[in-house]
């Protein structure tokens, strides 16, 4: 775990934002990231609890107690790879997952959970600049080939696992760049999208072909896609939003 006594030690403390002057003059991201030793000092308050509650609330099941751990101990290379164990790209998470892991933290029994989110985001974007992160092609080929439709998250983590597990994964996208509502809907002040551009330039070296500005069903038949490929994936989002007035009906 981390410090034994750290929770009753250190108070929780997150990432601020830059001051408003300045963030009236770009619309880049405006985060300021903790320091190393505060990112650690974070980490130890983690109590690596019997039963984490944490991992109630993670959609993707991050190992929370474990890298909280590792950071503390300082191993921010195994960290990075207990995180990637389980997440495709935390680089996305760590800057705009609504974080409903530190609403089910323990210590957010009194509003100081954790700051994982923010542990998260440290892990991952020290991992890129101490080049840890590499394509990983699959050391062998199945043979069988994918379509994936719609390259939002779900189409391109889709798309690394089985391209991971040897298949030829083709993704097929209808507007002119990957990344779906992540590139289209998140806006640059919280995401910035080289962020998604260098996912795709990973996930290219591991041999997925991105298939742009292909609307499946217009410019091509699901059809064409089912006699010509072994499966495919419908990645295609929602689309069609739900508006608040009809939902509160
Ligand atoms: C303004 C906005 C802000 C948001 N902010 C956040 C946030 O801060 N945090 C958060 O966690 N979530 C946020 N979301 C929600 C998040 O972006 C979505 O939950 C997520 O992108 C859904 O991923 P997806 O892969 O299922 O679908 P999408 O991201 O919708 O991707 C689907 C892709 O499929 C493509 N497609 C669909 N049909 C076809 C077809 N027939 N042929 C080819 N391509 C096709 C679409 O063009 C699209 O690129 C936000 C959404 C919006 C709109
Ligand atoms: S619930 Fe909070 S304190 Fe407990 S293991 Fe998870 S992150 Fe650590």
């Amino acid at each position: 775990m981390g410090k034994v006594t750290g929770f009753l030690e250190i108070d929780r403390r997150d990432r601020k934002y830059a001051p408003a002057a300045d963030r009236i003059r770009a619309y880049k991201e405006f985060v300021i990231p903790l320091s190393e030793e505060a990112t650690r000092d974070q980490a130890a308050r983690c109590m690596n609890c019997g039963i984490p509650y944490c991992h109630n609330g993670c959609p993707v099941n991050n190992q929370i107690p474990d890298w909280n751990d590792l950071v503390y101990q300082g191993d921010w290379e195994e960290a990075a790879r207990n995180l990637h164990s389980t997440n495709n790209f935390p680089e996305f998470t760590g800057r705009v997952c609504p974080a409903p892991c530190e609403a089910s933290c323990t210590l957010n029994l009194n509003d100081q959970p954790v700051t994982i989110k923010t542990i998260e985001c440290a892990i991952v974007d020290r991992a890129f600049a101490e080049g840890w992160v590499n394509a990983e092609p699959a050391p062998r080929l199945t043979g069988k080939r994918v379509a994936i439709v719609g390259s939002g998250p779900a189409g391109l983590a889709a798309a690394q696992q089985l391209a991971r597990a040897g298949h030829e994964v083709h993704v097929f996208e209808k507007n002119s760049k990957p990344g779906g509502l992540l590139r289209y809907g998140i806006p640059d002040f919280k995401m910035e999208k080289h962020l998604i551009d260098r996912r795709v330039k990973q996930m290219e070296a591991e041999g997925v072909v991105f298939h742009c500005g292909v609307h499946i069903g217009k410019d091509k038949a699901i059809a064409d896609l089912t006699a010509a490929y072994d499966a495919v994936v419908l990645a295609g989002g929602a689309e069609k939003p739900r508006y608040a007035k009809a939902h509160s009906r």
